[in-house]
């Protein structure tokens, strides 16, 4: 009986985990994995800042969807069958412990992501997986569309040219070419048939030129809320001021959230900001006063009432048009109004955006609602799947898009094999 031949696009964590999934799910499955550059796993490599924020510890799979501006609601399924507790159990079948972080985030021991490289990379070697580099998939027809299903047979068998000029056949086709850079992926989907999303940066950083930020770059509030304003956008968490703007996963997230509509307003827009999100602006105010009456005599500059980091404090004064050498005894009641609402209600403007260290995902891909969760494959071209970031799906950062890689690299992996549950 001939072996049942899968051709992977794409030598990226989705592309590798499927291909290895695949070829342990059933030998007889001739797994090839093709990469069109010379560099398979290489964003493996980079991410996390070079250690690997492989997934996140956070095991329910209710709560786990929160996380995905796009495809929560199609990954729940998914992840009671491969979530994040599988792939730590995974990685530590194959000698690779995880580590979890203070926020949750998941680390491989080493702090290095070549031990992830190592592993995917010995285990499909292990597994027979032939790995292809420079090798891209170009082009990719059907041989026998619409042909009836026979018993035992695969329906959906695809011709595939590729980069180096060779057309190759295969019964199964995963498409796993990632979401940015290259669009080769997304071309091949629209071809056969496929909507595509359109794709724009998800995951960025805020650039704001504003007196009050000026000078104060690393300077970062755990706890503040951010909003854009005209909008129902908005965050909360750890703040910090870059050389550029504002950033950290308050931000972060809010671009996550709001990649679409931002990317649309040409990003530009208004930012709200609560430095001291247990105050509004009236309780702010309040706590202010109290303050006042309690130092008449001290400087406003030497002291922050309210816990702010005291070089952004210093900032704020000013733009309420207070004086940091001012008593708090002389300060006007309006004075602590406007400083309240620059605490609790400040505006910036933002005029653009950057890459948070280099790290972002796409938003937009593969339309969701023609893929079944279940297997991964196309609704509309049997024998073909997806997996990773080619669909449209992301996460907000802390190892959310590698676990969708895992999850539906698993899925597509067994389901190519024949062996989807
Ligand atoms: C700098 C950086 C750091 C990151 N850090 C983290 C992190 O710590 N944790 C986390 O969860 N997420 C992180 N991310 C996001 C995460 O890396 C991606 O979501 C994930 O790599 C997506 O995996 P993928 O396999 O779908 O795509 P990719 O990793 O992009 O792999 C796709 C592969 O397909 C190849 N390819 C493209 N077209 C073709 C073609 N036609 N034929 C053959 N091959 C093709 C590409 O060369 C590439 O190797 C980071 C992203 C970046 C950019």
């Amino acid at each position: 009986m001939s072996r049942r031949q899968i051709i992977i696009a794409g030598g990226g964590a989705a592309g590798f985990f499927a291909a290895i999934t695949c070829a342990e799910a059933d030998p007889d499955c001739a797994v090839t994995l093709c990469e069109a550059t010379a560099h398979p796993l290489a964003k493996v490599k980079v991410s996390g800042g070079g250690r690997c924020n492989v997934t996140h510890a956070c095991f329910e799979s209710r709560e786990l969807v929160q996380r995905y501006p796009r495809g929560g609601r199609e990954l729940l399924g998914a992840f009671h069958r491969w979530q994040p507790r599988d792939t730590v159990a995974w990685f530590e079948s194959r000698g690779v412990p995880l580590k979890t972080e203070e926020d949750g985030r998941m680390f491989p021991v080493t702090d290095n992501s070549q031990t992830i490289v190592d592993c995917l990379q010995g285990a499909a070697r292990q597994a027979g997986v032939r790995v292809r580099l420079q090798t891209g998939v170009r082009r990719v027809g059907r041989v026998v569309p619409n042909a009836p299903q026979a018993a035992g047979k695969i329906n959906g068998a695809f011709s595939v040219e590729l980069t180096t000029g060779e057309v190759v056949e295969c019964d199964r086709l995963l498409l796993a070419t990632g979401g940015n850079r290259s669009n080769a992926g997304l071309e091949i989907a629209a071809r056969l048939g496929h909507a595509i999303e359109p794709p724009v940066p998800s995951l960025f950083t805020f650039h704001i030129k504003d007196p009050r930020l000026a000078g104060l770059a690393g300077v970062s509030v755990e706890s503040a809320a951010t909003a854009v304003r005209g909008t129902a956008l908005k965050e909360s968490g750890p703040l910090l001021i870059t050389h550029w703007g504002l950033s950290g996963p308050a931000v972060l997230k809010l671009s996550a959230w709001g990649a679409r509509t931002l990317h649309d307003g040409g990003y530009k827009f208004a930012l709200a900001v609560n430095w001291a999100p247990r105050f509004t602006t009236e309780t702010c105010r309040a706590e202010l006063e109290r303050a006042r009456a309690a130092n008449p005599r001290k400087q406003l500059g030497t002291w922050c009432p309210l816990g702010l980091p005291l070089r952004l404090w210093e900032a704020l004064l000013p733009a309420a048009g207070i004086a940091p050498a001012a008593q708090w005894a002389s300060v006007p009641g309006a004075a602590l109004r406007a400083l309240a609402a620059q605490v609790c209600a400040g505006e910036f403007a933002v005029d653009g955006k950057s890459l948070f260290k280099e790290e972002f995902v796409t938003c937009g891909g593969v339309r969701l609602s023609e893929i079944d969760f279940k297997t991964m494959e196309s609704r509309l071209v049997p024998g073909l799947h997806f997996a990773g970031e080619v669909i449209d799906v992301d996460g907000v950062t802390g190892g959310y898009n590698f676990q969708n890689a895992w999850t539906t690299g698993w899925l597509a992996g067994r389901a190519m094999a024949g062996r989807a549950e």
